[in-house]
């Protein structure tokens, strides 16, 4: 009930008690929706600059509750986090686009260099079991360790001191490793040269500053240099403009995702958006 509008931290309780019942409603809906299938994963392709050529797809969860509609993983994925789910959805995304990548790679003979992302939550990572559940499914999956690619935020690897032992363990197997969001956590550039990792995502709010001029591509430029200097592999997200596209190029990036190639879509989707970007 918002009494008087004067009182501004009034208004602030409600809209609290509006968020922790949301909140909750959502978590018990979460529930529903791993008993019940509600949960899908959408594909997202990466693409060489060079040829417009799928190399690896993002795999990207979407929940479409009956009642509630289309709720984003931005809102699902903290509550998740909250309600201890998160390891059990984590593993559901990871055998699925695991087997399904796997498929795509016996079945399409021009996807030899493909691979799976997927994304993983700090949380996952402090599982005692993460370590062994990763290996079973690629076992499960026939999917070989070196084709997949675990997303994880810079915030994840640097603040755990339990992150780097698992990771260099991943590693030692073959599976690489990304830095989500390069660039909008709290890591000193110090650290990541010790970090065990393979990829660099130059996040998108740094490809959105990409206009053409030096000074929207410096921070951009830094990250493809850093990457070239320490060995790894640099992929530009959210890249939404051919000018966008073009700077990365000239930069040396040589990877990309976004909308302007293709926007996250169902597995039944992508083999005819692999056909459409074969060289001829
Ligand atoms: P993210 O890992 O940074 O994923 C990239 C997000 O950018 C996706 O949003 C994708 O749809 C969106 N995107 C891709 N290209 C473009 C573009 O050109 N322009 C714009 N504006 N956006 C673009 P989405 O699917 O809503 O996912 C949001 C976040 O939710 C992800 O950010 C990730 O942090 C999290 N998430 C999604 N699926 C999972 C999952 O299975 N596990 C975990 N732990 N997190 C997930
Ligand atoms: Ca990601
Ligand atoms: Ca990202
Ligand atoms: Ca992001």
């Amino acid at each position: 009930s918002k009494r008087s509008g004067s009182h501004g931290w009034r208004l602030h309780d409600d809209s609290m008690t509006d968020r922790r019942t949301r909140d909750a409603t959502v978590t018990d809906a979460l529930l529903q929706a791993l008993d019940t299938d509600q949960l899908r994963v959408v594909y997202q392709p990466l693409v060489v600059l060079d040829t417009h050529r799928p190399v690896a797809v993002e795999a990207l969860l979407r929940w479409q509750h009956p009642q509630l509609g289309s709720i984003p993983p931005t809102e699902f994925i903290p509550i998740a986090e909250n309600a201890g789910l998160i390891h059990r959805i984590g593993m559901t995304v990871l055998r699925e686009s695991c087997a399904q990548v796997q498929r795509w790679r016996t079945e399409i003979p021009d996807l030899r260099q493909f691979h799976a992302s997927v994304n993983v939550s700090a949380l996952q990572l402090r599982e005692p079991t993460f370590l062994a559940d990763v290996e079973g499914v690629l076992a499960e999956t026939g999917l070989p360790a070196d084709r997949l690619v675990l997303e994880i935020t810079e915030s994840a690897i640097v603040d755990e001191d339990v992150a780097v032992p698992v990771l260099e363990e991943l590693r030692a197997k073959g599976v690489k490793v990304a830095v989500d969001d390069f660039g909008t956590g709290y890591s000193s550039l110090h650290k990541l040269t010790r970090l065990p990792v393979d990829v660099l995502k130059i996040d998108r709010s740094f490809v959105a500053e990409l206009d053409g001029t030096s000074r929207g591509a410096a921070v951009a430029e830094a990250v493809i240099r850093l990457s070239q200097v320490l060995g790894l592999r640099t992929v530009a997200e959210g890249v939404e403009t051919a000018v966008q596209a073009t700077e990365l190029q000239m930069l040396g990036c040589s990877v990309a995702q976004g909308y302007l190639f293709a926007k996250p879509m169902p597995a039944e989707e992508f083999t005819a958006f692999a056909a459409a970007s074969r060289v001829v």
